[in-house]
Order: C-alpha cells, then sequence, then structure tokens
C-alpha cells in the first residue's frame, strides 16, 4: 500500500564548498571577459572639430558607423593609416593591423550631426563623401551581466542561509524545509532509554509494557486476531516524563524512535505541515517496527475553529487532516505505533480521539511523594552525595514539583555545592536548590528600607499566625523575608496531599491569605500594595468555589465549570447578568467573612505577631521551633 519511498531519503554532501564554487567561477570568468572586451578596443575617443579638420577633410575617412544614435564609429582608410597621425590606432596588439572602427565620438542630436556632416562635404563630389551607415548594438555582455549578477546573489545568498542553516547538529536546510527535521531523534536512532531510567508511574507503565510486547512480539498478538493499537495518547503536566516515557517504550522494545513536536509542523511556510507528517510517517515505516512520538499534539490537534487567525486554522487543519489520513492509512500490523503527547486532552479534536486512532490514553500525573522519592534516587545516583542527603526527606519537601523539576533540582544542588567548592552535594545544597526553584533566585541586592522591611515581616507574620491558628492549613515549615525573585517575602508551608478539599479547608486557606494584608491593618492602620499575589489568589479561589464547585449558599449546587472550554473563547459567560450579580455579592460575602475571622485571629494573637514580626526583622528567617517556642505547640 505504502512502498518504501528510497528517493525519499536525504543524501546530501553537507554543504561542502564545492557546491558553489562553479558559481562563483562563472561569475569571476565573465567579469574578466567584459573588462578585457572593454581594454581590448584600440579606439580613441575624439571630438568634432578634430574628425572634420584632421580627418574628415584630409579625405582619410573611408567611412562612418553610426551606432544607436549617439556614437560616431571612424573607420580610417588603409593607406592613411600609415601616416604617423593614426600611428595610435593603426595597430592592435603590437603586430595586427587595426580593421577599425579607430575612432569614436559621441553626438548629442543625430539630426544636428547630419547637417554638420553635410556641411563640412558641401564642395566634395559625391563620390568622394564619407560613406555613413547606421547600426543598432546592442552590449550584450552588460545585458547578459545584468542578469547574472542579481541571479549570482541570490543563489550565492540562498547558499549562505544553507550553510547557516546547518550550523546546528545535523541542522535542516531551507532546500527540504517540507521533510521533517532531523532532530536528535527523528532519524529513527534506538533510544538509550529504558523502564529503568524511568522511576514511579508502576501503572503507567504496566500498561505501556503491553506496546512493548506488541512492538516486540507482533506475532503473539496478530495470530490470534488482534489488532496492534496504533494510537497512545500520554496525558500529563509538562515535565511529568511524557517524552521519557515514550522513549523508554521504543528502547525495551529496540525499536526506532522518531520524533517531532507539533509547533515544528506549523511552521513558518504554509503547507509545510502536511509534507512533513507525511515524511514522518514514510520515514517511520521504513524502518517498521517503530514508534512515532509527537509532542504537543494539542498544537495541532485542537478542536477546530478556535484558533485566532484563519490562516493559522488553515495549516492546523491540513496538518491534522494529514495526521488523521497517515493514521487511518497505514495497517494496524506495519508496526508503527504513534504515541503522542499532551498536557490537555480534553482539548483535542474528537477526531483524533476516535477508535483506530489515539484511542488509548495513559495519564501521567505530577508524581506523589513516594514516587517524587523514587525519581530523586534516579537523579541523585549521579552525584557525589553527602551522607546527610535522604532521598525520602527532600521528597517531602518538594510537593508539586514535576520529575523535571526534581531533576533540576538535583542538578542545581550539585552547582550549588561545585560554586561552594564542597567534597559532596549535601542536604543544605539541596534546600537551597529547592528555594531557589521554587522562588526564583535570592536576590540579596535588592535595596529594601527598614520602614518597608517592618512592613513585610508583619505581613509574613501575619500569614505565619493565621497558618498556624487554623488546623485545616498545611503546617508551616519557615517564614522568611529575604527578597526572592519578584516576591519580597515567603512563608513555606508542607503541603499535605489532598485529592478533596472541604469547604473548612477552602475558607481556612482563604484566611491565611488574607493575613498578610490583615496584619498591616491591623498594624499600620492602612494596607499597601504588598498584598497583590495574595488577593489575587482570594479572589480566584472564591470565584472557583462559588461559580464552580458549588460553595455557595446563594448559588447553590451548580457549576459554572465548563471543561471544554468553549465558553472561554467565544467570551461568553453561560450564566444571566443577574446570576453574576449574585456570584459576585457571593463572593464578597466569602471574603468578607473570611476577613472578619483572620482580623479575630490575629487580634487574639496581637502579641504573638510583635514578638514573631520582631524576630523576623531581626534574624530574617523563621523556623517552625521558633514559631513553637512564640506560640506554643500547633493544635
Ligand atoms: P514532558 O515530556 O512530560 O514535558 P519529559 O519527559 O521531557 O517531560 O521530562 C523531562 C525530564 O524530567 C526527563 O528528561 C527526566 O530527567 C525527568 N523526569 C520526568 N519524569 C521522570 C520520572 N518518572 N523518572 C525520572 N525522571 C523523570
Ligand atoms: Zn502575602
Amino acid at each position: 500500500m505504502y512502498p518504501a519511498k528510497k528517493e525519499n531519503q536525504r543524501n546530501k554532501p553537507n554543504g561542502k564548498p564545492g557546491k558553489f564554487s562553479w558559481i562563483f567561477y562563472f561569475l569571476l570568468v565573465n567579469l574578466i571577459i567584459f573588462f578585457f572586451i572593454g581594454k581590448n578596443q584600440t579606439f580613441e575617443e575624439i571630438t568634432w572639430p578634430v574628425f572634420e579638420n584632421e580627418m574628415l577633410l584630409k579625405h582619410d575617412v573611408e567611412k562612418i558607423d553610426i551606432v544607436n544614435k549617439e556614437t560616431v564609429e571612424v573607420y580610417i582608410k588603409k593607406d592613411s593609416l600609415a601616416k604617423t597621425r593614426y600611428k595610435s590606432v593603426a595597430k592592435v596588439f603590437k603586430n595586427y593591423a587595426n580593421t577599425g572602427p579607430h575612432y569614436f565620438f559621441r553626438i548629442g542630436s543625430l539630426e544636428v550631426f547630419e547637417q554638420k556632416l553635410d556641411k563640412a562635404q558641401i564642395n566634395l563630389a559625391d563620390n568622394e563623401k564619407v560613406a555613413v551607415s547606421y547600426t543598432n548594438r546592442q552590449n550584450w555582455w552588460a545585458g547578459i551581466l545584468s542578469w547574472i549578477f542579481p541571479i549570482g546573489l541570490m543563489l550565492l545568498f540562498f547558499f549562505y542561509l544553507r550553510r547557516a542553516s546547518m550550523g546546528g547538529p545535523g541542522g535542516s536546510s531551507i532546500f527540504d524545509f517540507g521533510k521533517s527535521r532531523d532532530a536528535e531523534y527523528s532519524k529513527g536512532k534506538i533510544s538509550p532509554v529504558t523502564f529503568k531510567d524511568v522511576a514511579g508511574y508502576d501503572e503507567a507503565k504496566t500498561e505501556v509494557m503491553e506496546i512493548v510486547e506488541f512492538l516486540k512480539n507482533p506475532g503473539n498478538f496478530t495470530k490470534l486476531g488482534a489488532k496492534i493499537p496504533k494510537g497512545v495518547l500520554l496525558v500529563g503536566p509538562p515535565g511529568s516524563g511524557k517524552t521519557l516515557m515514550a522513549k523508554a517504550v521504543a528502547g525495551e522494545a529496540a525499536v526506532p524512535f522518531f520524533s517531532l513536536s507539533g509547533s515544528e509542523f506549523i511552521e513558518i511556510f504554509v503547507g509545510v505541515g502536511a509534507s512533513r507528517v507525511r515524511d514522518l510517517f514514510n520515514k517511520a515505516k521504513e524502518k517498521a517496527p517503530s514508534i512515532i512520538f509527537i509532542d504537543e499534539i494539542d498544537t495541532i490537534g485542537r478542536v477546530r475553529g478556535r484558533a485566532m487567525s484563519a490562516q493559522a486554522n488553515d495549516e492546523r487543519d491540513s496538518t491534522l487532516n494529514q495526521l488523521l489520513t497517515e493514521m487511518d492509512g497505514f495497517d494496524p500490523n506495519t508496526g508503527v505505533i504513534v504515541m503522542a503527547a499532551t498536557n490537555r486532552a480534553d482539548i483535542l479534536d474528537p477526531a483524533l480521539l476516535r477508535a483506530g486512532r489515539f484511542d488509548r490514553h495513559i495519564y501521567l500525573e505530577l508524581p506523589n511523594k513516594n514516587e517524587r522519592e523514587e525519581i530523586f534516587k534516579v537523579h541523585l545516583k549521579p552525584l557525589l552525595l553527602d551522607k546527610s542527603v535522604e532521598s525520602e526527606l527532600l521528597a517531602g519537601q518538594t510537593p508539586g514539583f514535576s520529575g523535571a523539576d526534581i531533576a533540576n533540582v538535583c542538578n542545581e544542588a550539585a552547582l550549588i555545592a561545585a560554586r561552594n567548592k564542597k567534597a559532596a552535594v549535601d542536604k543544605q545544597d539541596f534546600f537551597d536548590a529547592i528555594d531557589r526553584i521554587v522562588a526564583g533566585l535570592e536576590k540579596k541586592s535588592k535595596i529594601i528600607t527598614p520602614s518597608e522591611k517592618k512592613i513585610i515581616a508583619y505581613h509574613e507574620a501575619g500569614h505565619a499566625i493565621v497558618s498556624w491558628m487554623l488546623k485545616n492549613v498545611d503546617p508551616l515549615v519557615k517564614v522568611s523575608i529575604i527578597p526572592r525573585g519578584k516576591s519580597l517575602g515567603s512563608a513555606w508551608y508542607l503541603p499535605e496531599e489532598h485529592q478533596i478539599i472541604t469547604l473548612a479547608q477552602f475558607s481556612d486557606q482563604l484566611c491565611t491569605a488574607l493575613g498578610g494584608r490583615v496584619a498591616e491593618e491591623i498594624v499600620f492602620n492602612e494596607p499597601s500594595s504588598g498584598a497583590l499575589d495574595d488577593l489575587e489568589k482570594v479572589t480566584k479561589q472564591a470565584y472557583m468555589m462559588v461559580a464552580n464547585l458549588g460553595l455557595s449558599s446563594e448559588i447553590g449546587n451548580i457549576s459554572y465549570y465548563d471543561s471544554t472550554g468553549a465558553y472561554e473563547a467565544a467570551f461568553n459567560k453561560p450564566y444571566s447578568e443577574a446570576t453574576g450579580q449574585l456570584i459576585d455579592q457571593a463572593v464578597r460575602k466569602l471574603i468578607e467573612t473570611a476577613h472578619k475571622r483572620t482580623e479575630d485571629i490575629l487580634l487574639q494573637h496581637r502579641t504573638g505577631l510583635d514578638n514573631l514580626a520582631r524576630l523576623l526583622l531581626d534574624k530574617e528567617i523563621v523556623y517552625k521551633e521558633d514559631l513553637e517556642q512564640i506560640l506554643g505547640k500547633r493544635v
């Protein structure tokens, strides 16, 4: 059905200079000829009086030729050439007689010239008059050069681009932009990654294990009449190891791995996407059994009609259609399995998810604590570690981290240790790395006035005290007023992982977030701009509770959440104006109630607030143990 296309393979002599040197030589030869011809002519310019008095009236002129009505070329009689007057033009190359023209001069207007000529010869008999001929001559060398120069320049420019674009490893060229890129793996390398490089994800691994079996022993399945799945969709947030998993499947089965990212399909040139898809599938089929991995499939597989520009939409549609055609086109038992990754399966075009296409879905969520520990173990292995480092502790400190974040922490910790010239990477390096990744780089140079510092200290102390007093908030680890990234201070909590959040937990979270602002109000009698992030969080959360989660009495058990995103895209609200007002009121009430509660807590613990703020101003960083001293053990 799809014969392997051998001619499809590229076989280019990678940008050797021989490629364009012929153009260069061609131009050079032309230039030489051009100058040579110009120089070669023993051809002197004269003026009308010289011509009239010294040549014409002396009967030395054989004939004249008027070229293009602007130049008069003068031919001197053979016998007259012997005269000393004509010595300079008599010979070409010293030995050969010059057959002419020997002289030329320019004329302004042909008519004036003809009149002058008639007048000059008025006394001569007709047979003594000089012969006049008219020629239209084109300077074809100039003509050709005027063509060759721009073309040559363009060619040189193209070759320049071509060479420039080949700078990267195995880079591509603009001459075959229709072909899929020779990215790291699109050549169909056998991936060295196997399941042992993928920590955790035991469930997902069992699921993909089946695919490995398909690829290794397709016979076991086909002999029973089973069809091998064609498409597997890996769904998970960025950095959750989707690419890693796909590579591991290919590596376990020891089959070639072809990969391309969705955004690479849709690029500068219109119509390139579809041809890239075709090319990718052709390559993969040639080397079957193999795996095609399409990263960010949502960039091409989004529900149609939601893009902003019509042109981008067309391009996406044609790419998507080509992908669907290719997937339907090959026999399931060819042994090509397409794996695609996305972080949003819900926005994909349903056509992609139909049976026979991406009908298998594997979810890779962010790792939980145990899985994080496993991932840490994988990435700690290559490091030279101090005894103080325990993967369990690190896993506990990194809730919400993706696999990629963890890999990043390990690398960052090693860098910090190296910078401090340590013999091994120790616990503190990891904590610093985690802080750095959580909150951006520590900015010690940021200048903060003492009064600002006081506000920040009370603000953070407010958060800390409220969280300490509410039992539904994650336990506090430390509070700091050292600016990091764009935040001036921060409180670290040790989140417990919840799958379900109760109303009480939500309310306590609102209070904790408001703690900073309320502390400022109580202590300084005026709020500051420092609560922007907190208020944003509070507002979003309150709207979420009222409009989506059915957690308010005003709206009741109604959710305006739209998982398809259609309303959002159309700038529509799924509720009436009146309901909108009701939602706003409910949100206000929710936040006001939380504000009151927060105020009560802080007023009740005013001494604690002052003590903590003072300690913060003094030490800049305060740990759980210090809080226990100030406030007593947390209930
Ligand atoms: P995605 O494709 O989901 O964005 P990647 O597969 O590119 O994520 O993951 C990025 C990196 O994160 C990997 O190269 C690997 O170093 C690390 N990583 C992610 N998940 C894991 C895991 N489960 N085990 C080990 N390393 C992981
Ligand atoms: Zn705050």
